[in-house]
């Protein structure tokens, strides 16, 4: 029998477009959480559907990007800029991800946010709308329509609303957050609304999907049941499905010569100093000022450790445009400057602070040399780097300290140590306990963590999505 169609939608599709000439495009793949757990799910034939990354306004363009990126079985959604700075930059990036990040709604220039705030939902809609397009050109009867993110809230009312029969999932990969932020928002009840269209709604933890459940409760007025939600006689069924990684590709990685040859070059440099890691894109949820401040203040308090440790923080740029973004650069780079110039001698600093990402291969021997990595993120809908450090420590049993605001606290608490990140004190301790953690203790919480890692993979995760979502539907048929 043929395979069961996959659709996913998502904002970004997997590749990246560079336009050549008026009818060449070069497509670059990009390797992500959800591009390997869908490689790895072998049971379907699965297809992409979302925004290239770029404007294409004339046809010629349209015409050979969408020939293009057939080949890499990618559909395109075409934006325009005026839609993209509205509904991208303005309501997924500015309004919904701070808000589900306990950030709250912008505050300065109140007035003119509020102002913008409809113009921008409205432009979310038709997007959601242009979204919903694509998706009802190529579907089929018996595909599955997985849909991702915040970005695509209003999607699965979209689809519904063209064919009531789509099996329809939506997944959320970060945090939801608790009913009263969610009450906040000024379209808090077309959300919700939107998104119970779907007959399956996942996030990666039980508290999230709670809080999703309270907010349609307490704000839609609807019923919450150990299921989901029901509306009159309508159930949508809500659940946790925490992802994970493709495990075997970061081990099979720490094989290679090259990856072998980088380990020992970080080996000899920082030999004689313990390596702590801490690895994030450069946003505000990721808690870095935190986490360096209670570095600082494990070295005040510690003397005699100040030249046996060092703190290579790699801060991968993100969202430059922003002014927010742009501050928090500036203010970790004080901070950085103060620590190092307080700390450093002639010939070693403390901190290692890079505003840059690393390739793969290169990540890979970063964790392998590692002894604590640092997660101190404020919020955090799952957080991979810690799953990707416990992968790549096989050999080293280093420690995870880990915040317990990130979504992996549910699945590593019980092999790292947790943390409230905004408890300096707590967390300089933390340092101090995992630098001087005896063997056999590393050896057991690294073995836990290894453990789960290792055996709750990207591709169990999607597998399981879609078969949820398939039974879902037939547990639906049964009931009528
Ligand atoms: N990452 C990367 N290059 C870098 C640093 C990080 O490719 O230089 C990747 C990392 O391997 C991980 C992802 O970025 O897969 C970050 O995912 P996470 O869930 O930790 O945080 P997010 O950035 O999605 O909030």
């Amino acid at each position: 029998p043929s395979k069961q169609r996959l659709l996913v939608v998502a904002n970004r599709l997997p590749v990246s477009a560079v336009r050549r000439s008026v009818d060449s495009w070069q497509l670059e793949i990009s390797v992500g959480g959800l591009v390997s757990a869908l490689l790895g799910v072998k049971e379907f034939d699965a297809r992409w559907i979302g925004w290239a990354g770029v404007n294409v306004s004339d046809d010629i363009g349209q015409k050979t990007l969408t020939k293009s990126l057939a080949e890499k079985r990618c559909i395109p959604v075409f934006l325009d800029e005026e839609i993209v700075q509205q509904y991208y930059n303005g309501y997924c990036n500015n309004i919904l991800w701070p808000l589900f990040h306990y950030l709250g709604l912008p505050q300065e220039d109140r007035l003119a946010t509020t102002r913008s705030f409809q113009s921008q939902f409205d432009a979310y809609k038709k997007a959601n709308q242009l979204f919903a397009d694509v998706v009802n050109d190529i579907y089929q009867e018996g595909d599955v329509v997985w849909c991702h993110d915040y970005h695509l809230m209003f999607l699965p009312q979209c689809l519904k609303r063209y064919n009531g029969n789509m099996k329809v999932g939506w997944f959320l990969h970060t945090p939801f957050p608790s009913s009263e932020i969610h009450r906040t928002l000024p379209s808090r009840s077309e959300l919700l609304t939107s998104v119970l269209a779907a007959d399956l709604v996942g996030f990666h933890t039980y508290d999230y999907a709670r809080h999703f459940v309270s907010a349609c409760t307490r704000i839609l007025g609807f019923e919450g049941t150990p299921e989901g939600v029901e509306n009159q006689g309508k159930l949508t069924r809500v659940a946790a499905f925490p992802i994970g990684i493709d495990s075997d590709r970061f081990i099979r990685a720490l094989e290679l010569p090259q990856v072998q040859d980088h380990i020992k070059e970080l080996k000899e440099r920082f030999a004689g100093r313990k390596v702590m890691l801490g690895v994030d894109r450069l946003d505000m949820i990721k808690g870095i000022p935190q986490k360096i401040l209670a570095f600082e203040k494990y070295l005040e308090e510690n003397p005699n450790w100040r030249d046996k440790v060092v703190l290579l923080q790699i801060a991968v740029p993100t969202r430059t445009d922003v002014s927010e973004y742009q501050k928090l650069t500036s203010q970790v780079h004080e901070i950085v400057g103060r620590i190092n110039g307080r700390f450093g001698t002639l010939t070693a600093v403390p901190i290692h602070h890079l505003d840059r990402s690393l390739d793969f291969h290169a990540l890979c021997a970063l964790y392998a040399v590692t002894d604590v990595a640092l997660v101190t993120s404020l919020r955090d809908g799952m957080n991979l780097v810690s799953y990707e450090f416990v992968a790549c420590q096989a050999s080293k049993k280093g420690v995870l300290i880990l915040s317990e605001f990130a979504g992996a606290a549910q699945s590593l608490g019980a092999g790292a140590i947790l943390v409230n990140p905004w408890n300096i004190t707590e967390v300089a301790a933390s340092i101090g306990y995992a630098l001087n953690m005896p063997a056999d203790e590393r050896e057991k919480r690294h073995q836990l963590n290894f453990m789960h890692v290792t055996s709750h993979t990207s591709q169990e995760w999607a597998a399981t999505f879609v078969s949820e979502l398939n039974d879902t539907i037939v547990e639906a048929q049964l009931r009528t």
